[in-house]
């Protein structure tokens, strides 16, 4: 029989290494939680809809890349391929709005888009998202930039840089729009390109390509038409920026994938990372509450790719050791010992002490060999006339050192050892 694989463009964490992807995770978060955003856990899936109205037909995202599937009700849903879309639904729905405001948002979960697969970029990968929604004040944009970089700094990453802009708002980004279109019609431009321009004129200004990059040196650009309002916000997020400590780049032809983004914008790229540098992005989105039904709220938020933040830890050099399984492994000699030894697993497990077992009734020299590739630094050996005197024997097996210690004492013992 044929056997399977993982699916094109996902891949499976496995032990050691899953524990350093549970450490990003968990250092990334870290600075949410300290600063009071709340865990939320929604759906895997939602309504197309929410996504195609949420995220915006147009990207590339809603258009190409979804997963999309009727249910036997004919429902048609899509695997998210954000977070943002799915916490602002409920948000609303939950009116979580009328509460205390901002309210402060974290998820932690797998997002799916039908992407060509390469280094760092998958089918299926995991986002560290937040959201901090209901208030627009520069002071909150300032903190929320802040709480990424130090997500990457809890890790030790240094080389990555933070790309910053304003997309204007309601009021101004129509105007600019329109200039900027107008500035691209007089362009030697390829059909598609041309289409694009119409559609996502700003999405254009994206455009690697030499000869379109050279043809856009002197395009307009949203940050010179900002309106006062805008310019204001704009220029306060970076005066709290500064006064944070927090560097960043001006990046005035930042576009995300994502349309809902509004004034503050900004992106992470990371200098070890080649083609696919983006190790998260966010901004504000004022108008996402309104266009998905709910309150004329703002809302500004970030996703950090977790797969992504792995591999510069990588470039870094930062990611050592796996760290061992386990601190002591039980080894019983006979059948009265093991009966004895599970449970002294036990007492150890209760103790603290993270303890494994020789299962599967390895003689001596097998039950040692799995002691030694469990990474334990301890090795608990219990014979039968060790189980008469009411003792183990507690090997180092850094040193092969080796005494015997009474099994009354036994897990206390290896706790202060271990500390
Ligand atoms: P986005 O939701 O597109 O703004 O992306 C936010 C972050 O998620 C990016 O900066 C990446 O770190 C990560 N990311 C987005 N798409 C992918 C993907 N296909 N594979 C791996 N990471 C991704």
């Amino acid at each position: 029989m044929t056997s399977f694989t993982a699916p094109k463009g996902t891949f499976d964490t496995l032990p050691p290494d899953s524990a350093t992807f549970l450490a990003v995770r968990d250092a990334l978060t870290a600075p949410l939680r300290r600063a009071g955003y709340g865990y939320i856990e929604t759906p895997i899936f939602e309504d197309t809809a929410l996504f195609a109205r949420g995220v915006g037909e147009s990207t590339d995202v809603v258009s190409k890349e979804m997963y999309t599937f009727t249910d036997r009700k004919e429902r048609s849903l899509s695997l998210r391929p954000e977070l943002t879309a799915g916490l602002m639904r409920a948000f609303i729905e939950h009116k979580l709005y009328s509460g205390q405001l901002p309210v402060k948002l974290y998820a932690v979960g797998s997002n799916f888009r039908y992407e060509q697969p390469q280094a760092g970029r998958y089918r299926h990968f995991t986002q560290v998202d937040m959201e901090a929604l209901g208030v627009d004040d520069p002071a909150l944009d300032a903190e929320v930039v802040a709480l990424a970089v130090a997500g990457f700094r809890e890790l030790g990453l240094t080389d990555f840089d933070l790309l910053m802009t304003s997309l204007g708002d309601a009021e101004c980004r129509p105007q600019y729009r329109e200039k900027l279109q107008s500035f691209l019609a007089g362009l030697d431009l390829d059909e598609e390109t041309r289409r694009r321009a119409e559609i996502n004129p700003l999405r254009v200004l994206d455009d690697k390509r030499p000869d379109v990059a050279a043809q856009l040196a002197e395009a307009p650009l949203m940050v010179d038409h900002l309106c006062d309002p805008c310019q204001r916000h704009y220029d306060e997020v970076r005066q709290y920026l500064t006064d944070l400590g927090v560097e960043w780049q001006e990046a005035p032809r930042l576009v995300r994938g994502l349309d809902y983004y509004t004034k503050t914008t900004f992106e992470f790229v990371h200098n070890g990372l080649g083609a696919q540098s983006a190790i998260g992005g966010g901004g504000r989105y004022d108008g996402l509450s309104k266009q998905l039904g709910g309150p004329d709220v703002s809302g500004i938020g970030y996703a950090v790719g977790v797969d992504r933040t792995l591999l510069a830890l990588r470039a870094e050099g930062l990611v050592g050791d796996a760290p061992s399984r386990v601190a002591a492994f039980v080894v019983p000699l006979g059948d009265a010992a093991r009966r004895r030894g599970l449970a002294l697993v036990t007492e150890l497990r209760n103790a603290g002490v993270p303890a494994d077992f020789a299962f599967g009734g390895k003689g001596l020299k097998g039950a040692m060999k799995a002691a030694d590739r469990s990474g334990a630094r301890y090795a608990v050996v219990l014979g039968e006339r060790d189980l008469a005197d009411g003792t183990a024997q507690l090997k180092d097996l850094t040193t092969a050192e080796q005494r015997a210690v009474p099994l009354t004492d036994l897990a206390r013992t290896v706790k202060e050892l271990l500390s």
